[in-house]
């Protein structure tokens, strides 16, 4: 059975049927990559599945837990973590508080002597800062920092939660290609070294066909195709949905 579970999932609002009878599982290590042209459905899903949307019908289980109907908090502490826009950081704050106001966010339901002492808090967080790439900017103040900077604080706050499942909708949104690239790199090899399962949205199709084991195709709310990269490349359906010959590339 898979980590995660989703089944027969569909939301409208009012007469848009945004979502259409969505299903798919997803493994611990595995990069799953949710595409399609813009209005597709993708943050509809991302939004039911992080609880921010009670979905109209479907079932969705995470270790064999159903977490449909689940407040966002709930299925946080569950282990699904997800990326945060840019407001999420304290812009005051240095990159280091920030990571360890998540990391004890994360111990805030432990009392007294297991609460993490403050020094063991301080040495997780440069490492967490190591795992993304930023150490040498642990000082810096958050609103100070270059935009793809911010993004790996973002994603080293994600990991802050210690998610078994990261949702990450457009983690790349704004980024130059070669550093969208590099971050999604980052985030494949984390995945596969520490057995995190991630879901991602990201519209650079060189990133999604380099890094993700699994695509889904959504067009307009519903699936319309599914598998590895290679044969999404070749799908008729899928390249006629999107323009562009050589590659796969999304309908602006
Ligand atoms: P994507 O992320 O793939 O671009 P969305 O999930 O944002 O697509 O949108 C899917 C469809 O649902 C679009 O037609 C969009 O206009 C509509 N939609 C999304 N959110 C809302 C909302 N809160 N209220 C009404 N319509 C919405
Ligand atoms: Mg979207």
């Amino acid at each position: 059975m898979s980590l995660f579970a989703v089944d027969g999932l569909s939301k409208s609002f009012g007469g848009v049927r945004a979502v259409r009878e969505v299903g798919f599982g997803l493994d611990a290590g595995e990069m799953l990559a949710l595409i399609g042209p813009n209005g597709a459905g993708k943050s509809t899903c991302f939004n039911v599945l992080t609880g921010q949307l009670a979905p109209d019908v479907g079932r969705v289980t995470f270790d064999g837990h159903a977490i449909t109907g689940l407040s966002p908090q709930a299925i946080w502490r569950l282990g699904i973590g997800r990326t945060f826009q840019i407001a999420a950081t304290f812009r005051s704050l240095t990159v280091r508080e920030n990571v360890e106001t998540a990391l004890l966010s994360r111990a805030g339901g432990l009392r007294g002597f297991w609460r993490p002492a403050a020094g063991r808090v301080g040495a997780q967080a440069g490492a967490l800062l190591a795992r993304v790439g930023i150490a040498g900017l642990s000082a810096r103040v958050c609103g100070t920092l270059a935009y793809g900077d911010l993004k790996r604080v973002e994603l080293a706050l994600a990991l802050a939660g210690q998610p078994r499942l990261l949702l990450m909708d457009e983690p790349t949104a704004g980024m130059a290609p070669a550093e969208r690239r590099a971050l999604m790199a980052l985030v494949a090899s984390l995945a596969r070294a520490e057995k995190i399962a991630v879901l991602f949205t990201e519209h650079d199709m060189e990133a999604v066909f380099s890094h993700a084991d699994r695509v889904i195709v959504l067009d307009r709310g519903a699936k319309i195709a599914e598998g590895p990269p290679a044969a999404i490349r070749a799908d008729a359906r899928v390249r006629a949905v999107y323009l562009g010959k050589d590659a796969v590339e999304p309908r602006r």
